[in-house]
C-alpha cells in the first residue's frame, strides 16, 4: 500500500472503500470484506445514514482500530451542533476518527470548520477536512485564510474527465491530499470502456477500473471507489504490482473533458442545510 503524508505528520492510505448509497446492512458487508481483504481505508458520511453499519463491520473484523483509517463527514445540517462530532462517534462505535471533512459548502461553514478544529484539539479527530468547496471558485482559498488548523484533505469529484488539475495545483501548495469522489465515475460505463483502458488492462493483465485507478494513485489521488460485489472490493486494492509509464499517465490525462457528472446549483447545495434527518435513526 502507498501512503499519502498530510501536512501534520499523519498519514493517509493512497487506497480504500465508500460506501454512499450502501444501505448499513450493505455497507456493514462492503466493509467487513474490504478489512478481510487489507483495505484500511473506509470513507462514510452522517449523510449516507450507514454509520453504525460501518461501526459494526470494523468491530466484528477484528482488526485493531489503530490499523484502520476512517473516514465520516459532517452535514451541514449539525456543523453548529456541539455535539455533531461524538454524534458521529457514537454511530460509529470508535472514540476518534482518523479524518472528519464538512461535506458541503453551505453558508454556515465556518461555524462548522471551528467544530471540527475543536474537535481535532480534544484529539477526537486526526486529520480534517472540507468537501465539494471546489465547486465554488476562490472557496478553498478562503477556507485556507480562515482556518487556524489548515485543512489535511479535500474530497472532491475527480476522474479522467474532470481530473481536477488547476484545484490540485492550489492544494499541492499547502500538503493538502486530494480524496477523488467517483474516481471510476460512479458507474459510468463510457468512461471505463474508454479505449486506453482496455488495451493497458491488456498489456497489465489488469482490469479497466484497476488501470484507472492506478492512474489516480499515481496522480497522487487518494481513492475510495465503491462496490458491493466483493471481486470488485478485492481487485479494486490490487493495484501496486504494476506502475504506468509516463506515456501511458498522459494518454489517460488526455480524457479531460473538463466534464463533471454532479452540477450542483448554488441554490441545490444551499438547500441542504435545510435536510435534517434523524441521524440516529439508522439501524
Ligand atoms: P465510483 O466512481 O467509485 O463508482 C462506483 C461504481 O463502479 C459502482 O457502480 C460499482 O459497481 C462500479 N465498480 C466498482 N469497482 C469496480 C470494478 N473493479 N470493476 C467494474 N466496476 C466497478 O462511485 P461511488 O461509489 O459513487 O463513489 C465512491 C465513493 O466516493 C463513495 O462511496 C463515497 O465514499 C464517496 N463520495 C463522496 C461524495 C462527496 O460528496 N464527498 C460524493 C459521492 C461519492
Amino acid at each position: 500500500m502507498d501512503y499519502f503524508p498530510m501536512n501534520n505528520g499523519t498519514r493517509i492510505p493512497m487506497v480504500g472503500v465508500g460506501v454512499y448509497t450502501f444501505t448499513p446492512a450493505e455497507a456493514q458487508a462492503a466493509v467487513e470484506t474490504a478489512l478481510r481483504d487489507g483495505v484500511r481505508l473506509i470513507d462514510t458520511a452522517n449523510a449516507y445514514l450507514n454509520e453504525k453499519g460501518v461501526g459494526r463491520a470494523i468491530k466484528a473484523s477484528g482488526v485493531p482500530r489503530e490499523e484502520i483509517f476512517l473516514v465520516t463527514k459532517l452535514w451541514p445540517s449539525v456543523y453548529e451542533s456541539e455535539t455533531a462530532t461524538d454524534d458521529a462517534l457514537r454511530r460509529l462505535g470508535v472514540d476518534y476518527v482518523d479524518l472528519l471533512f464538512l461535506h458541503q459548502p453551505t453558508d454556515n461553514w465556518r461555524e462548522g470548520y471551528r467544530n471540527v478544529e475543536k474537535a481535532a484539539r480534544e484529539g477526537k479527530v486526526r486529520a480534517i477536512g472540507v468537501s465539494n468547496f471546489d465547486i465554488f471558485p476562490g472557496m478553498t482559498e478562503e477556507l485556507v485564510d480562515f482556518a487556524e488548523i489548515k485543512p489535511q484533505a479535500v474530497q472532491v469529484e475527480a476522474h479522467p474527465y474532470y481530473p481536477q488539475t488547476e484545484l490540485k495545483k492550489t492544494l499541492s501548495k499547502y500538503g493538502i491530499a486530494t480524496m477523488a469522489w467517483y474516481p471510476l465515475g460512479h458507474g459510468d460505463k463510457k468512461l471505463l470502456e474508454e479505449p486506453v483502458f482496455a488495451v493497458l488492462a491488456e498489456k497489465y493483465g489488469k482490469t479497466s477500473a484497476q488501470i484507472a485507478l492506478r492512474w489516480h494513485v499515481q496522480s497522487g489521488n487518494v481513492v475510495i471507489p465503491g462496490s458491493r460485489n466483493p471481486d470488485h472490493i478485492r481487485q479494486n486494492f490490487d493495484l501496486f504490482d504494476f506502475a504506468l509509464t509516463e506515456g501511458e499517465m498522459a494518454k489517460i490525462a488526455a480524457l479531460d473533458k473538463n466534464e463533471r457528472y454532479y452540477n450542483g446549483t448554488p441554490e441545490q447545495i444551499a438547500s441542504f442545510k435545510a435536510w435534517a434527518p434523524d441521524f440516529d435513526a439508522q439501524e
